[in-house]
């Protein structure tokens, strides 16, 4: 396939702004990018695809999600509000986790997915946890990540809130799916190992964890969202957080570690030292008024953070606009997160985390050998738009729904606003007839 007309947005580094420009597109990559004219000429016999001077992107990647969480939109949680995290866990995610079946994991997963394709995030880290159907939970969502055409790496978090056979079935999830992963790999599906969080977990189940996964394997893992998981891991072992997951052997190159918006400076260094990766999520921050993540002090410890959006919408550029406001009404200084750490975080640290679990070429840039996940941006900018204003059109310019077309290694998910692999009214249709009956089993949980 060859792409005509692109204004082709590289991201690099640098960044390049490259108008009438054609990609020419060989398997799931990307084999030539060149002027138009000269691209034509060189394939005159490509199937073309015109751009019509959209701007094209390397699709976005999204660090940290939940695909288990679609169905709480719209949802009452009775009683009176939650009035802190430790409250929103209990009343809200645990006992809808424990209301999922099969069929609402599917369709759970395909409403993002759906959602994910429509605002051009190619590639998905998700956390997964349906303590009733853990057993084949992970196959399911690979099913519906591999019937949308999207990359993704999967994981079930484990915890010890449900009890004894719950954890173990959760690391037996992990270990069945990354066993699948080595035997018979995917080449847009991927696997981690899955932990909820310190506070939900004792010091002999990380330890068996640490124990069972293969090495190479990342774990996937809250930390310190919110203040009650930093006092309750010195409560259980005497440490903060990150001592602890790294005493019990969790930290690695390839670890997680999602949100840490109270870790100290110490525990900034132990991820360092070990190479292991922090997801930033600032919306998910900001709605459950947890604190706001020392996002900078973290990147300039030389940690590799990275963003994702904890279930929010799979508009991950959203997430950045977040990002930039957040901060600075959290510190009253307009200086806090400048747009260029949003490009260091949501491009290129998330495209190296990328490329941990698919290393066969690389993500988040546009240059030959690279995977063919690709976006089209329909944007008119009423100024200059130049690759050092690039990120500030991003925040205050980019509209809602600008993505038109999705590519994913090669093949076309979306084409002008039409989705070519997903069915989004038969998924919607089938998800809110489920999620009455989640809805159903949710609230059951309260009259107990
Ligand atoms: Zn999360």
């Amino acid at each position: 396939m060859l792409i005509i007309n692109a204004t082709v947005v590289t991201w690099g580094p640098p960044v390049r702004i490259l108008p009438d420009h054609a990609i020419r597109i060989e398997g799931d990559r990307i084999y030539d990018v060149g002027p138009t004219a000269a691209l034509q000429e060189r394939y005159p016999r490509s199937r073309k695809m015109d751009a019509r001077s959209q701007l094209v992107f390397p699709g976005n990647i999204c660090a940290h999600t939940h695909f288990y969480g679609a169905f709480s939109r719209g949802m009452a949680i009775p009683g009176t509000p939650p009035q802190d995290f430790p409250a929103i866990l209990e009343r809200l995610w645990w006992p809808l986790d424990r209301s999922l079946r099969e069929e609402d994991v599917r369709y759970s997963a395909l409403v993002c997915l759906v959602d994910a394709i429509k605002h051009g995030t190619t590639t998905l880290f998700d956390h997964h946890a349906s303590p009733n159907s853990i057993d084949g939970s992970l196959d399911v969502i690979a099913e519906a990540v591999d019937k949308a055409g999207l990359r993704a790496v999967l994981c079930y978090e484990v915890s010890d809130r449900d009890g004894q056979d719950k954890a173990d079935a959760g690391i037996k999830e992990n270990l069945r799916f990354i066993k699948r992963m080595k035997e018979t790999p995917h080449r847009r599906i991927a696997a981690m190992f899955g932990l909820h969080a310190s506070l939900t977990l004792s010091g002999a189940t990380l330890q068996a964890c640490a124990a069972a996964a293969p090495e190479g394997t990342g774990f996937h893992i809250h930390v310190a969202e919110h203040e009650a998981d930093e006092y309750d891991s010195m409560a259980k072992s005497g440490m903060r957080i990150v001592d602890r997951l790294e005493n019990h052997g969790i930290l690695r190159p390839e670890t997680i570690a999602a949100h840490c918006v109270h870790i100290d400076a110490r525990e900034m260094e132990l991820l360092k030292q070990h190479g292991s990766w922090v997801t930033h999520q600032p919306r998910s921050n900001m709605n459950n008024a947890v604190g706001a993540a020392p996002v900078e002090s973290m990147l300039r410890t030389g940690l590799k953070v990275c963003i994702g959006n904890d279930g929010f919408s799979n508009a991950m550029w959203d997430e950045w606009k977040a990002a930039y406001f957040f901060h600075k009404a959290a510190e009253r200084d307009p200086r806090r997160v400048p747009a260029g750490d949003l490009v260091q975080m949501g491009v290129y640290n998330n495209a190296a985390l990328a490329r941990c679990f698919f290393p066969d070429a690389s993500m988040g840039v546009i240059a030959p050998q690279v995977y063919a996940d690709l976006i089209f941006v329909d944007y008119q900018a009423p100024t200059p738009l130049t690759p050092e204003n690039l990120p500030w059109h991003l925040v205050f310019g980019f509209p809602a729904g600008c993505v038109t077309t999705t590519i994913v290694a090669g093949k076309v998910l979306m084409k002008d606003r039409e989705l070519t692999t997903l069915d989004e009214h038969e998924i919607a249709a089938r998800a809110r007839q489920l999620s009455k009956r989640v809805w159903k089993r949710y609230e059951e949980q309260f009259r107990q």
